[in-house]
């Protein structure tokens, strides 16, 4: 089913959802299953999974240090498969500009389209670890407006190359990413919202927002987004804290503040189990208080962990 038609069907309710991670290449998939099982007494209607760039990775040969291009978490797609068809659940897998021609994202659509997978998220991707702003795969999109409207036109039978008269293959339902503190690289959030708006006015369906720590600067974001025109869901991404580490790494990854009340109590945790704890608490508190202002969805960014997000969910659903 379609994320938007699961936001209609709950009539209002807040619904439960998360992403995960993949695996790194070689490892087995029972760690995921091990974490999913756990939040699957809280009926998330979707699951997303992510899709990570190639990267280049070093490997010593000879005395030599070798660099290689690689994927290290493949297996998006068979990850949607095989939860859609372990759990009965609908899965979105993430859809990316970065490291992926027009054709090569092709073939994957068709692929989704032959799963019965009705999401995607359609997203640029980040540039790599060692450049500093995005290049475009040769061949690929430079932005997620262009590949929104790749998605597009195959709903309207419209491949590459050919075009299919009433294929009977369903169409799909596009998520992008919004943010409510700008887009690290957008001049301003009035910008980025243009931007964003871009990519609803090409047909995407719902937005998820990067995760945000200061529930105001979500309720803004949607006031100036609302007050654009943007009219489609809006569903928050929200990350509990779990490691000291986060403190410098969340905002410097993700360009996002941390409110100081969330410092000061991590900063305050003798260790990291009691970092999670705050992280929990933090995350519930938000949690309600965007369920209580009548948000279509709760989505958490597990990490492929589930046990704080279990905590959380415990809460609230
Ligand atoms: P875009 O919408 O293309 O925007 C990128 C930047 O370009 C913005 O600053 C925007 O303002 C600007 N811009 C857009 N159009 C134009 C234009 N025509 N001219 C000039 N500027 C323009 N990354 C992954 O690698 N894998 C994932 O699985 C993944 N999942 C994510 C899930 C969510 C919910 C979110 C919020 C992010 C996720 N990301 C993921 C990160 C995302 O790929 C990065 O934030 C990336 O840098 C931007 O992606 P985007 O789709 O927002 O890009």
């Amino acid at each position: 089913m379609k994320i938007t038609d699961h936001i209609k069907k709950a009539n209002g309710e807040t619904l439960f959802s998360f992403e995960i991670v993949p695996p790194v290449k070689g490892k087995s998939i029972q760690e995921l299953y091990n974490n999913i099982d756990p939040l699957m007494e809280f009926k998330p209607p979707f699951i997303d999974v992510t899709t990570s760039r190639e990267e280049y990775v070093y490997k010593e040969k000879g005395g030599l240090l070798e660099k290689k291009m690689t994927r290290t978490r493949p297996g998006t797609l068979g990850i949607c498969a095989s939860l859609k068809h372990k759990y009965d659940v609908d899965t979105v897998p993430h859809v990316l500009c970065g490291g992926f021609t027009k054709e090569e994202t092709e073939y994957l659509l068709v692929d989704c389209q032959y799963l019965e997978i009705e999401n995607v998220m359609a997203l640029r991707g980040d540039a790599r670890k060692e450049e500093k702003y995005f290049t475009p795969t040769k061949g690929g999109h430079r932005y997620a407006t262009e590949l929104v409207e790749q998605i597009q036109n195959i709903n309207q039978g419209n491949y590459l190359h050919d075009t299919i008269e009433s294929s009977g293959l369903g169409s799909f339902c596009i998520g992008v990413a919004g943010y409510p503190e700008k887009h690290m690289e957008a001049p301003s959030l009035q910008s980025d919202l243009k931007r964003l708006k871009q990519k609803v006015e090409l047909g995407a369906d719902y937005v998820v927002t990067q995760m945000f720590f200061d529930n105001q600067k979500f309720f803004d974001f949607v006031g100036a987004a609302r007050e654009m025109g943007i009219d489609i869901p809006i569903i928050p991404g929200i990350k509990p804290i779990a490691v000291k580490r986060h403190l410098q790494l969340l905002p410097h990854v993700f360009s996002i503040d941390l409110p100081q009340d969330l410092i000061d109590a991590v900063e305050a945790c003798q260790d990291n189990k009691a970092v999670r704890q705050v992280g929990v608490e933090w995350a519930i508190q938000q949690s309600k208080e965007l369920r209580e202002a009548g948000v279509p969805v709760l989505h958490y960014y597990s990490m492929g962990k589930s046990d704080n997000v279990k905590a959380i969910a415990k809460e609230l659903f």
